[in-house]
């Protein structure tokens, strides 16, 4: 097999045990499962391959997952690779010239293509063709290969990562919301029962509403309050358990982790509450640009706490009130 395909993550595995099979099965994200299935039955009417899809949003918001389902609704083969991991054109060409007749390919993190392998996608996307180059110096020749119709699916942190030429040939964007805390409840019931454990509507409720918005994290912490029941001799996970649990693992009331207090208290303490430039932050933080900008900030801007301005990022009232320190007083002008 291609080792380029499904790469084992370890992560991944634990998610696996977790992941819905079905449009069906799939929690929230109404307007995207709508839309997917009107296009999914559409493409089986007409027995032609689905358009190629972007999913965009923060991580752990169920992009592979719905990827998985969609190839599955179609009745296809589905095949996995990312973005840092196709090193070469050469690479792209192997997994492009190997798949069947209406696969669904997809790519997560696909904005960290690199350009040449980018090159390669493009008349592959829109003419399902592929460009090679054969021989070197002035005998070098281009042949065109025809490639079966697939799908891509493509899978992003945000949609402006991607270059204008990729991003224009997908010809079905989506993205993908935070969830609510009744939608997360149903996932924490749901994973709940997979894991074989029983679990309170407020045992689940107090989960869900410490997630971060977020359906990867909900399972995480189901895993890990799963484990302190368990020790604690509990087979059914209550409200005190849940939040005792969460407490010890440093998520706070708002759901928020050390990483998020970490950067609060950044802007708060050293910044005075801001406005405070993301580069500055960064390296203050020693996280890459990224990590900020697609998996700490969505969260925290969702909840009201931080806001992006030109000038850069400011905390509001809630975000000091949350820390519990008082907004330092506007100086006289
Ligand atoms: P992404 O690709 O956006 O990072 P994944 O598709 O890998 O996210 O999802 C992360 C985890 O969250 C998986 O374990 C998956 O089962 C779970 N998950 C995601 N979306 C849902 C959902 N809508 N309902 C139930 N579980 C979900």
């Amino acid at each position: 097999d291609n080792p380029l395909l499904t790469p084992q993550r370890v992560a991944e595995d634990a998610d696996a045990a977790l992941r819905p099979k079905t449009l069906a099965e799939f929690v929230g994200q109404a307007a995207a499962k709508d839309n997917l299935s009107v296009f999914i039955e559409s493409a089986k009417s007409r027995r032609d391959v689905m358009d190629h899809v972007l999913f965009y949003g923060p991580p752990g918001l169920g992009k592979t997952t719905l990827a998985q389902i969609v190839a599955r609704e179609l009745g296809v083969g589905f095949r996995a690779t990312s973005g840092p991991i196709i090193a070469k054109s050469g690479d792209l060409a192997a997994i492009l010239t190997n798949l069947e007749h209406g696969d669904v390919l997809f790519i997560d993190e696909i904005h960290r293509l690199n350009p040449q392998v980018e090159e390669v996608l493009y008349p592959a996307m829109e003419d399902r063709a592929l460009d090679l180059i054969i021989g070197e110096g002035p005998s070098a020749r281009s042949v065109r290969i025809d490639l079966p119709p697939f799908t891509l699916i493509g899978a992003t942190t945000r949609q402006g990562l991607l270059t204008t030429p990729l991003r224009d040939r997908f010809g079905i964007p989506v993205r993908l919301q935070f969830y609510t805390v009744p939608e997360l409840e149903r996932v924490v019931t749901r994973g709940a029962g997979l894991l074989g454990i029983g679990i309170e509507p407020e045992g689940a409720r107090e989960i869900a509403r410490r997630a971060r918005g977020t359906p990867r994290v909900a399972g995480r912490l189901l895993r890990r309050v799963r484990d302190f029941a368990h020790v604690g001799g509990s087979e059914v996970i209550t409200r005190a358990i849940a939040d005792n649990s969460l407490t010890r693992l440093e998520v706070d009331s708002l759901g928020l982790d050390a990483q998020d207090r970490r950067y609060l208290h950044m802007i708060a303490d050293i910044y005075k509450g801001g406005p405070v430039g993301v580069e500055t932050l960064a390296a203050g933080l020693s996280e890459p640009r990224d990590t900020i900008e697609d998996v700490i900030e969505p969260y925290l801007i969702q909840l009201g706490l931080v806001a992006r301005t030109a000038r850069g990022r400011c905390l509001n009232d809630r975000a000091w009130q949350h820390l519990g320190i008082a907004p330092p007083i506007a100086p006289l002008a």
